[in-house]
């Protein structure tokens, strides 16, 4: 009797620390929503929501062992709080899980809530479908994508439940921290920040390197509070002067420091190499105007013209993005001013609303409908994705490659000879913007004038660049090009030209062979694939190819084979080879005393070769990758297949790093760029390398192009500072225009 007594009791209290915790979590739901604020019968159907979830998830539990209803609740509540979005959002976030995790059926959920909450439920439910193919990440994105343009809220409340999941992830193995780590850093941090939603970016951003490399984020975090109190005592000295001028406007605003985020603190300790001690601006000095639309780009004007008066400003370092925002619709005016002590200080003015759409970005565009300007800013993006979701990708890799370079990174402001203006991600060249204006433009340019000056095609541009092209019907888009382009748009348009090149060829070179086989009364079907197997082609469509590109000569290869009854036998058979023969990819041999050290010890004892994607040298930041039967590959931490690598295979990545001891010369290729004055070029630049600077060319390929040549060289060097001094010495040299590392891929 008395054991029963106690089991009850026992769940008897478990019951009602459910209930507290679902109640207290329903009413933080409730008082950020607030009063008034919206609709009654918003209201109404919220409430049903989380009756309806609450029913449908019964006693399920999350991993921390909370009432599983607590965390849509909380998704709820990141959706209207955090990220600005509406009742609509907050709905469906209650019932996110509810068809994927429950026996309630979408119909179930579309009868009680109607046919936009259920299709935002169905996006949801689809979104965390799984993926049989090769690489889950990439088709998961590209899925992600897809879903953002059809309905933008899905994938906001998506990240909203990505991000309390980041949150609560303590509780997880460490091997699926990693996983989701790597997903939110490659797949939803990017995209916020193309959606302008700052401020989820920054905290994904955090909490992806707090799992990823705690002691490093433990690190910051902690010098950032030794050194809290220093710095508000800066931050003080530096607006008290300015707060009296400012107050003398009559104008409401607030001015106040701003911490840069713990992951950009992070990126500068490793892109820029300094020590925490050496970062001046962990943070920036933000004033927040209260001020009517029309008046806000007068206002800002203002203070920036008051905080330049008290504080000297660096001229170079004012970015203007009010009267031209960025493609995610960022508004504000930023300057850098010399503030005590001599430190630079950046100083970011705007209106409460830039502010908030700052923050919040594409969700907080519902608020400010009525300036359209952000409204067609996004139109414009979503049109572009859609674009290259609809262009034939060769697999997910290839798709999401043209896509990243234009997720991150600045922008550029391009001109016409009109005057009209394009806004192109940085590092975008003159071919970009040759397809950004039309594809066919694209297809025929042929030269380029930069403020009136002739480039080469891969010119980058600068902003405020003024762009003219010169096209030429016979001109076509060539292999190379790709290399030569950083837009989604202009890759993807050249890939669709190349195809089709190739299909024509193909369709030449099958006309051609079918001719040769008929004249030759050789059965068709027979013999097609004994051809193509002979020569080291997959398929037919390559073997029609190379013959319709004049790579095979179909007379030369019938020599060896003498026909039987219309079947072609091979003369006599080759020995059969070496399995591996394929030398282009297969990785370079490292010889025994180049030193490497894996999670802190000798690699000798391994097997191990650098990874031929990347050729990384002695200097570079490496890691080392488990292959499957080769040893460990060493690969460069920036190289183009890293993340892919760490995404999909995170469990087999192990820390490297150059020791210190080391003679060895490892291989690098550049691609060097320059004006084509005529046939001597190659020996000026080969005398050159060879002779004054002593280094060793392995290969060496040029091609000129309407005034212009790209030589492709290949160079045995040292170590990374070897060949930074070899890039700056050839930049350096009559006629050449830029000169490139090459990655291989
Ligand atoms: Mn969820």
């Amino acid at each position: 009797m008395e054991a029963t007594e106690t089991i009850d009791l026992q769940l008897q209290l478990q019951k009602e620390k459910d209930q507290r915790l679902i109640r207290a979590a329903y009413r933080r739901l409730l008082r950020a929503i607030g009063h008034g604020q919206i609709a009654e019968e918003d209201r109404d159907q919220i409430r049903n929501a989380f009756e309806f979830a609450l029913e449908a998830h019964g006693s399920q539990r999350r991993k921390s062992g909370e009432p599983y209803i607590t965390h849509p609740l909380e998704v709820a509540r990141i959706c209207y709080e955090e990220m600005g979005l509406g009742p609509t959002a907050v709905i469906a976030a209650l019932l996110h899980d509810t068809v994927e995790d429950t026996p309630i059926e979408l119909s179930d959920v579309e009868n009680r809530f109607g046919p936009k909450i259920a299709k935002i439920v169905d996006g949801l439910t689809k979104l965390d479908g799984l993926y049989n193919v090769e690489s889950p990440q990439a088709e998961n994105f590209k899925k992600v994508l897809s879903t953002l343009v059809e309905d933008v809220r899905v994938v906001l409340i998506k990240m909203a439940d990505r991000l309390h999941n980041l949150r609560t992830i303590d509780i997880m193995s460490r091997h699926k921290q990693l996983k989701i780590a790597a997903e939110t850093s490659y797949i939803y941090a990017p995209l916020a920040h193309r959606l302008g939603l700052y401020n989820l970016k920054s905290e994904f951003m955090d909490l992806c390197l707090k799992i990823t490399e705690p002691e490093l984020y433990n690190e910051i975090n902690n010098k950032l509070k030794q050194t809290q109190k220093d710095r508000n005592k800066f931050i003080n000295d530096f607006i008290k002067p300015l707060k009296v001028e400012l107050d003398k406007l009559h104008l409401n605003y607030k001015i106040f420091g701003r911490p840069k985020t713990i992951s950009s603190i992070s990126n500068k300790i490793k892109t820029k190499k300094v020590a925490f001690e050496e970062i001046y601006d962990l943070f920036a000095v933000r004033i927040v105007l209260d001020v009517p639309l029309e008046k806000e780009k007068s206002a800002c004007w203002l203070f920036y013209s008051i905080v330049t008066d008290v504080h000297r400003p660096i001229p170079e370092r004012l970015k203007d993005w009010i009267t031209t925002p960025k493609s995610n619709g960022y508004e504000s005016l930023h300057t850098t001013v010399i503030g005590p002590g001599g430190r630079y200080v950046e100083v970011q003015i705007r209106s409460k609303r830039m502010d908030e759409i700052a923050e919040k970005g594409f969700a907080a565009h519902w608020k400010y409908k009525e300036v359209n300007s952000l409204q067609s800013v996004y139109d414009h993006w979503f049109d572009s994705v859609r674009d290259v979701l609809e262009t034939p990708h060769n697999d997910a890799i290839e798709f999401l490659n043209d896509f990243k370079a234009n997720l991150y990174g600045e922008e550029v402001y391009i001109y016409t000879p009109n005057g009209d203006m394009k806004v192109l991600p940085k590092g975008a060249t003159v071919l970009d913007f040759a397809f950004s204006i039309h594809t066919d433009i694209g297809y025929h340019a042929s030269a380029f004038k930069v403020n009136n000056k002739l480039v080469p095609m891969g010119q980058a541009l600068e902003s405020g660049d003024q762009v003219q092209i010169l096209t030429n019907k016979n001109q076509k888009p060539t292999e190379d090009w790709i290399q030569l382009v950083v837009t989604g748009k202009a890759r993807s348009r050249i890939r669709t030209a190349l195809k089709e090149e190739k299909r024509k060829a193909a369709d030449m070179g099958k006309e051609i062979l079918e001719r040769k086989f008929k004249n030759g009364k050789l059965l068709l079907d027979e013999n097609l694939d004994l051809l193509a197997k002979t020569f080291n082609f997959k398929t037919r469509f390559d073997l029609y190819c190379a013959i319709g590109e004049e790579r095979l000569d179909v007379t030369e290869s019938l020599k060896i084979f003498h026909v039987d009854k219309g079947r072609l036998i091979e003369n006599k058979p080759e020995p059969v080879e070496d399995k591996e023969p394929i030398a282009k990819s297969s990785p370079t041999t490292a010889k025994q005393n180049v030193g490497i050290l894996v999670n802190g010890e000798n690699a000798r004892q391994y097997h191990y070769t650098l990874a031929h994607c990347c050729n990384p040298l002695h200097g570079d930041e490496i890691f080392a990758y488990v292959t499957t039967n080769s040893g460990l590959r060493i690969h460069r931490s920036n190289c183009p297949n890293a993340e892919h690598l760490m995404v999909n295979h995170g469990y087999r990545i192990l820390k490297a790093e150059w020791s210190d001891k080391l003679e060895e010369t490892f291989n690098a290729e550049l691609l060097i760029i320059g004006i084509d004055d005529g046939p001597g070029v190659i020996e000026r630049l080969s005398h050159h390398i060879s002779t004054k600077l002593g280094v060793n060319i392995t290969s060496f390929s040029i091609k000129g192009h309407q005034g212009t040549f790209e030589g492709k060289i290949g160079l045995t060097v040292n170590n990374r500072s070897h060949l930074n001094y070899i890039i700056t010495a050839l930049s350096q040299l009559d006629g050449i225009s830029s000169v490139y590392r090459l990655d291989h891929t």
